[in-house]
């Protein structure tokens, strides 16, 4: 896996009040003090940032949000600034989450902007795509994610590509329980990469970090993670108690 450090990140959704939050975060942060070879992140509700920041600043767990708007301030009500991110502690922010191309209209462009606006103002962009059920029935999961990575990268430059983080999330596989086998997430993440070499040259495809997201647990992490091009996991409803989300962070 060369200089990729392993990156495990939690999406606590739209889960736990800041206090709830809070309490498990505390928990995380001393289940994985002893934790030196693999990056940890949390993203909890834009509501909890600033009580979990409070409680992962002096440890190794990096806060990340879940969203962003793409303007830096303005009437745009409801909305979140990548400043207004930095400014509460985070480091990470998701962006084109499935659940958001569902549910909130997110697009390719959407997401291209969201992407440009993070890296601007110093936010490492977790950019998700996967393809659905039926896309990988009709045979179209690379047509699919292809398009999803040229559209979601138009116009960025390679040190702005530099502090992404692919995550490779089967929409059929989120929050379902059923996992893709890691021969299939192999398959993907390998195509992947080489998506990102043809377009920014093989030192960044190397140095890229490709995580797999879909019903990631405790006893699936570590065969997950043998494979070449598994650089990590973003991993929903396993991460939302301290003790198994623990579980997966020290899979090896
Ligand atoms: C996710 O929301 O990114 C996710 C992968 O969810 P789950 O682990 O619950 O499938």
């Amino acid at each position: 896996m060369g200089e990729r450090k392993p990156f495990i990140a939690g999406n606590w959704k739209m889960f736990k009040t800041a206090r709830e939050a809070m309490e498990t975060a505390t928990a995380l942060v001393n289940r994985v003090s002893d934790v030196t070879g693999v990056e940890v992140m949390i993203a909890p509700n834009f509501t909890a940032l600033t009580a979990v920041y409070d409680v992962v600043r002096e440890s190794a767990v990096r806060l990340g949000a879940q969203n962003l708007f793409w303007e830096a301030e303005g009437a745009f009500t409801g909305e979140t600034s990548p400043n207004m991110l930095r400014d509460v502690g985070c480091r990470y922010v998701i962006i084109g989450h499935s659940e958001r191309r569902q549910y909130f209209g997110e697009t390719d462009q959407t997401v291209n902007k969201k992407i440009k606006a993070a890296v601007e103002h110093g936010l490492a962009p977790i950019f998700c795509v996967g393809e659905t059920e039926n896309d990988r029935e009709a045979k179209k999961t690379f047509s699919v994610l292809d398009k999803q990575v040229q559209n979601g990268l138009k116009d960025l430059r390679s040190d702005d590509v530099a502090m992404l983080v692919i995550a490779y999330e089967p929409v059929w596989a989120i929050g379902t329980g059923k996992t893709a086998s890691r021969e299939q997430v192999q398959e993907v993440h390998n195509f992947l990469r080489s998506l990102i070499e043809k377009k920014y040259g093989n030192e960044l495809a190397n140095s890229i970090r490709i995580q797999y997201g879909g019903s990631v647990k405790p006893n699936n992490i570590k065969a997950l993670m043998e494979m070449p091009d598994v650089d990590g996991a973003l991993v929903g409803g396993a991460s939302l108690d301290a003790d198994t989300f623990s579980k997966i962070i020290h899979f090896q």
